[in-house]
C-alpha cells in the first residue's frame, strides 16, 4: 500500500546527509568530549563546531547554545532556570494558553511552589496581542513566555512586537521555537528574545537532542546537577552523535531556507487546503490564514471524531494526527482549538495535516482525493447524522 507521512510536526524524517555524519561518532569516534587524550579532544572539536554551526542558524554566538535533549528540556530549562533565578525580584511569569505541554506543565510545576502565572487569551486566529502581555507586566514580573509558532494550528505568533515590550519593562523573554526553527529564519537578536528553544528531530535531525539559546550574560539556574559540562549549564556527558547530526541538520536547512525550499511546501500545503475545502462541506480551517507554518494544515470537519479520522486515513496509508502528538490518544479536547473558541464538540473533529521536503503533488492529491469518501462515511455512522444535512 502507499504510505504517506503528513506528520512532520510530530517528528520528521531524518535527512541520510545527517546520518552519515553522525555514524563515525558511533564507531570510530567514540571518546567523551570531556577527556583529555587524542579520542576526547576529537570529539570535543566536533561538539564545538556543531556549536558554531547551530548559533549560526538562528544569529546566535556559539557560547550561547546549550545543548539539551531536545525541546522539553530546553523549555523546563528557561522557565525553571529564570524562576529559581530570579525569586528574590519576583514570582510572576507571563504565558499563553496555547503553549506546547512542555511549557504549560513547567509553568504548573511553578505554581506549587510560590509562582503565580498568567495564562493569555489568543483570538480566533490564536495570535496574541502584544497589548495584552504589556497589560499583564506587573513588578513581580519576572519572566514572559510565548511560543513563537504554535505546534497545532501553526500559527506564528507576533515575537518581535512582544520582544520590545519585554526589553522596555527589562523582563526576560523566552520563545519555544521548536515548530519554526529550520523552517523560517530566525535572528534571535531581531527577535529581541533572551532565551529560544530548538529541537533537532523537528527539522530533518535526530531525537532525544535540542538546544536552548541562552543570551550573553543572562543567569539561569541548572536543571540537572552533575559535571561542569556546558559551562556549568547542563551536567552529564554529551551526546556527541546527536548534537553533530543536530548540526548538520541545521546546515542542511540553511540552505534549503536560502534556496526557499519552503515555498514549495506553502504552494501544497495550500493547495491541499483549497482541495479539501471545496470537496468537503462543514469543514472549517484552523489557524492564521496568513501568519502561518508553511506546512501545517488544521481542519475540524463537523460531526465527526479526530480519532475516527486517523484510523481511516491510516487504513488509506496516510499519517496525521489529531490535535498534538503529544496529546493525542487521550480523548480530551485539544487546550489550543479551546482556546480559539471552538466548542469541545468541534474541536473533537479535527485532523492535522503537517507536510514537509519530502511531500509531493501526488501526496496531496491523493489525500485530497480520499479525505471526502471518509468523511462521508464516518458522517454516515455519527450519532449526529441527519443533524447535519440542511446546515450551511
Ligand atoms: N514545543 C513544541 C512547540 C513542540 O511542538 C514540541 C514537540 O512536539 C516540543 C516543545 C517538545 O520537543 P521535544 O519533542 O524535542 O521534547
Amino acid at each position: 500500500m502507499r504510505r504517506i507521512y503528513m506528520d512532520n510536526a510530530a517528528t520528521t524524517p531524518t535527512d541520510v546527509g545527517v546520518i552519515e555524519t553522525m555514524n563515525p561518532y558511533y564507531t570510530l569516534k567514540y571518546g567523551n568530549p570531556n577527556s583529555v587524550h587524542f579520542f576526547g579532544q576529537e570529539t570535543r572539536d566536533a561538539v564545538e563546531k556543531a556549536r558554531i554551526q547551530v548559533a549560526h542558524l538562528i544569529g546566535a554566538t556559539a557560547r550561547e547554545i546549550i545543548f539539551t535533549g531536545g525541546g522539553t528540556e530546553a523549555d523546563n530549562h528557561a522557565i525553571k532556570g529564570i524562576a529559581w533565578a530570579n525569586q528574590k525580584k519576583g514570582n510572576h511569569i507571563i504565558t499563553t494558553k496555547i503553549e506546547h505541554h512542555a511549557v504549560l506543565h513547567a509553568c504548573n510545576f511553578l505554581e506549587k511552589h510560590g509562582f503565580r502565572v498568567t495564562y493569555l487569551p489568543v483570538d480566533k486566529f490564536g495570535l496574541i496581542d502584544p497589548e495584552d502581555v504589556k497589560k499583564a507586566i506587573t513588578e513581580k514580573t519576572i519572566l514572559i513566555s510565548v511560543m513563537h509558532a504554535n505546534n497545532e494550528i501553526g500559527t506564528v505568533e507576533p515575537i518581535k512586537e512582544i520582544g520590545k515590550i519585554a526589553k522596555e519593562a527589562e523582563i526576560y523573554f523566552h520563545t519555544d521555537s521548536v515548530q519554526t526553527v529550520g523552517h523560517i529564519p530566525i535572528d534571535v537578536n531581531d527577535l529581541g528574545v533572551d532565551m529560544l528553544s530548538m529541537s533537532g528531530h523537528k527539522f530533518y535531525g535526530p531525537n532525544g537532542v535540542g538546544a536552548l539559546f541562552l543570551k550573553k550574560g543572562t543567569k539561569i539556574v541548572p536543571l540537572i546537577d552533575g559535571g561542569g559540562q556546558e559551562k556549568n549549564r547542563r551536567a552529564g556527558t554529551e551526546n556527541v552523535a546527536g548534537i553533530v547530526g543536530m548540526a548538520k541538520a541545521a546546515e542542511l536547512a540553511e540552505k534549503r531556507m536560502l534556496k526557499g525550499e519552503e515555498v514549495k511546501i506553502i504552494k501544497l500545503r495550500d493547495k491541499l487546503i483549497t482541495g479539501v475545502m471545496k470537496n468537503i462541506e462543514h469543514v472549517r480551517l484552523n489557524g492564521h490564514p496568513t501568519r502561518r507554518l508553511p506546512g501545517n494544515i488544521n481542519l475540524c470537519f463537523e460531526f465527526i471524531e479526530g480519532e475516527s479520522m486517523l484510523l481511516s486515513l491510516d487504513m488509506k496509508g496516510v499519517a496525521a494526527s489529531s490535535g498534538s502528538a503529544c496529546t493525542s490518544g487521550s480523548l480530551e479536547a485539544s487546550h489550543v482549538l479551546l482556546a480559539i473558541g471552538l466548542p469541545p464538540e468541534i474541536a473533537h473533529g479535527s485532523l492535522r495535516l503537517t507536510l514537509g521536503k519530502e511531500n509531493t503533488e501526488e501526496d496531496v492529491n491523493y489525500v485530497v482525493n480520499v479525505l471526502p469518501g471518509i468523511i462521508k462515511k464516518l458522517r454516515e455512522l455519527s450519532p449526529f447524522q441527519g443533524k447535519w444535512e440542511g446546515i450551511n
